[in-house]
């Protein structure tokens, strides 16, 4: 279990530590969160205020985008996701798919989330079909042309970290191998290239700057989000500074910053309100530090030229090596002090240009 202070094992004072860092006037748009509850939301948004994030956009589950609206007004925008809540998968990754779309529509959302993570295949497994939850799935045909037809864009996960190919997903006759959830991530780009799709978490390969150039080469549709926070500090302080400075400035505006914040009423003492699993917290104080702690460690590590131990645990170093660490250690955290017009673009600009014109019909 995650206790508190995970997200701040070196006793920052996030509010302190906030103003220390620039500002940005046409503020930062996060492409890629889970907001939920609307005591949580209230939350984030201090968070979010302090660390300069004006728009946020957010895989909200249904039965909360109304609360979380009257928090967030304009400054929240919906990405369509599929009941992930509901006993049957088969219905609610196929046909119940495409009547959530519509509904998302309704509410704003020019975005849907395809969610093809491997873990996707134990889901579809004890349903009876291990497709189900993945790209392999025929429905997901349907599902992009439904969604392009109504002038959405397409988001995806699509794989894992290293860490996690070399432990839970070891069995690679089940899972496929990393390189493998990429043929029909590459398949369908390509069937869908007039639409825009940003895979989330670097593109899943955070791990391999080079894979991830070839990708952006060979799909000139494909966008790259920087979320998952524990995952990027992890793998992005390996690679030194030149290399990021180089990939990042060669893809400029093609890499969206996203934080993958997930808020729950859980995190106030609450009930669960689903989304991702992640830290725990019970009071306040501790959400504003989870939530926090995302946008600080973002931040630290593109602006910034700090060297330090990240102040969030990290399990999967625990996982991968588990006689070196416990489940409450954390990574280096290298800063790679990126320039303020890199920032701009990346904070900013390529959400704004890739987003806005969808979001605005
Ligand atoms: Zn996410």
């Amino acid at each position: 279990m995650i206790k508190t202070r995970d997200s701040n094992l070196i006793s920052l004072d996030y509010r302190a530590e906030a103003p220390r860092f620039a500002r940005f006037p046409n503020g930062i748009i996060d492409a890629h969160s889970h907001i939920n509850g609307d005591r949580a939301a209230a939350i984030y948004k201090q968070a979010r205020d302090l660390y300069g994030v004006t728009l946020t956009y957010s895989m909200t589950q249904l039965i909360h985008a109304e609360s979380v609206k009257r928090v967030l007004g304009d400054s929240i925008r919906f990405i369509a996701i599929p009941n992930f809540g509901g006993k049957d998968r088969a219905h609610e990754f196929g046909k119940g798919f495409i009547e959530a779309i519509d509904r998302w529509h309704e509410l704003g959302a020019r975005m849907v989330k395809f969610w093809s993570a491997p873990r996707g295949r134990d889901i579809g497994r004890e349903a009876g079909d291990w497709k189900i939850v993945t790209l392999h799935n025929p429905m997901r045909r349907h599902q992009m042309d439904h969604a392009a037809s109504k002038g959405m864009m397409f988001m995806v996960h699509v794989a894992d970290p290293d860490t996690w190919f070399a432990t839970k997903y070891s069995d690679a006759s089940f899972y496929g191998t990393k390189l493998e959830q990429y043929e029909p991530l590459e398949i369908l780009g390509d069937e869908y290239k007039q639409v825009p799709w940003i895979l989330a978490h670097m593109g899943g390969w955070p791990e391999d700057l080079g894979f991830l150039d070839g990708l952006l080469t060979r799909h000139p549709n494909f966008y790259l989000d920087t979320s998952a926070t524990k995952w990027m500090v992890r793998e992005l302080s390996k690679h030194p500074s030149d290399a990021m400075l180089k990939f990042y400035t060669k893809w400029r505006g093609r890499i969206l910053f996203g934080s993958d914040i997930v808020t729950s009423e859980a995190h106030i003492g609450g009930q669960y309100t689903g989304g991702p699993p992640t830290g725990e917290s019970s009071t306040p104080e501790e959400a504003f530090d989870l939530y926090a702690s995302r946008y600080w460690a973002l931040r630290t590590q593109y602006e910034t030229r700090y060297e330090g131990p990240s102040p969030i645990a990290d399990p999967d170093l625990k996982m991968v090596e588990p006689q070196k660490y416990d489940e409450h250690a954390s990574p280096p955290l290298r800063g790679h002090g990126f320039p303020a017009e890199l920032l701009r673009v990346m904070y900013h600009d390529a959400a704004h240009q890739l987003l806005d014109r969808f979001y605005s019909r």
